[in-house]
């Protein structure tokens, strides 16, 4: 029986409803998830504004499997899912080489996925399919989604911090862990202290490195990051656009540059920072998907310089979401301290009015 669903449709550039959106039973491998929380995020803000196609918006969250097609094999009625945009073939060459998250046939690295379309023909949007944001659409009370894009969620972690590991937890502890693969007594500088950044810092402090250099334009930003995990925080003079003074103090700190740096800023002039702060063969991280052109100074490689430039944090849903489970439930990943407020669905703008005036780290929508 198809359901109706309350949920935010992005319409032209920039605006959005709450309107009812009609979604199909599963079909294939497909499973329905009733939403019990969703997470807001920069991205869902650059998508609306950045095309003009309607959309259901959203895609970080956790509810419950309400329905699954004749194929899932993985999920029954009722179990507790965290959705994650990793969905995958399994069969092609990214998935036999263990890059699931850069699946040729499903990952939102291929084609228009980020801004998501339909892999069902079974949400539409008075009477036409519409698109889903990365194929999950999860500011919606109800969504029908591929078996890969859930992984079940285990004891008793409150939906609403499930829902902040799809996206900005994973996007940060995996550049950490998977990406970078920090190593155990390593010193690392994570520039840009928000949502993400906080994340990595968590992820760094986790992989075991000892000395956590924050940097930020924002003192908040940085006490905050120092109880995510941060050894040292650096409070950046906006103005100093080649961040030389922070340079300073991470050498200072470090003597030789630190051995990782992380860039969470999302600002194309801070491309080439976390080159900046590093030795020689240190490794630079661009986390935040800058996809600008960019002016290099090829010098900053020197020498022996790794700049990568991983996508969602390498994410292997099923391994990932089961060790993050676990380090919420040691106390080691702290998700529950990031979420700043709570909102209905039909309070999102003044969700997203909260996020852009950088007063919260993680604002979440709560279904009934
Ligand atoms: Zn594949
Ligand atoms: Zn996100």
């Amino acid at each position: 029986m198809t359901i109706r669903s309350r949920a935010a449709v992005a319409g032209s550039k920039g605006s959005f409803t709450i309107d009812n959106i009609q979604v199909s039973p599963p079909k294939g491998d497909e499973v329905l998830v009733k939403i019990k929380a969703a997470a807001l995020c920069h991205t869902d803000l650059d998508i609306l504004n950045g095309n003009d196609f309607p959309h259901v918006m959203g895609h970080e969250g956790a509810g419950i499997i309400a329905d699954i097609g004749p194929n899932v094999t993985d999920f029954k009625t009722g179990d507790p899912v965290v959705l994650n945009w990793a969905m995958h073939c399994g069969a092609c060459l990214a998935c036999a080489d263990k890059r699931i998250h850069l699946c040729e046939n499903y990952s939102v690295a291929n084609g228009d996925g980020v801004s998501g379309h339909a892999h069902s023909e079974g949400t539409t949007y008075k009477g036409k399919p519409i698109r889903r944001s990365f194929y999950l659409g999860a500011l919606s009370e109800y969504t029908i989604v591929r078996q890969s894009a859930v992984c079940k969620l285990h004891d008793k972690i409150p939906y609403s911090s499930a829902s902040i590991l799809s996206c900005g937890v994973m996007t940060g502890f995996g550049s950490a862990v998977n990406a970078a693969k920090v190593k155990p007594g390593s010193s690392v500088a994570v520039l840009g202290c928000g949502g993400v950044g906080i994340n990595v810092v968590q992820g760094c402090r986790i992989a075991g490195a000892t000395r956590i250099i924050a940097i930020d334009i924002t003192q908040k930003r940085l006490d905050q990051a120092k109880e995510f995990g941060a050894t040292h925080g650096i409070l950046s003079d906006p103005k100093d656009t080649t961040l030389a003074s922070a340079r300073d103090s991470i050498f200072a700190l470090t003597h030789r540059g630190a051995d990782y740096a992380f860039e969470c800023t999302s600002i194309p002039t801070m491309a080439d920072a976390p080159l900046r702060f590093i030795r020689h063969g240190g490794m630079a991280v661009q986390v935040s998907g800058i996809e600008q052109p960019v002016n290099f100074d090829c010098s900053l490689f020197e020498w022996d310089k790794i700049y990568i430039n991983p996508l969602y944090g390498q994410c292997n849903p099923k391994r990932d979401f089961a060790i993050m489970q676990d380090l919420y439930h040691t106390g080691e990943l702290k998700l529950d301290e990031q979420i700043t407020k709570t909102y209905r669905l039909d309070e999102l703008q003044h969700g997203f009015a909260d996020m852009l005036s950088g007063k919260l780290a993680k604002g979440v929508v709560l279904f009934d």
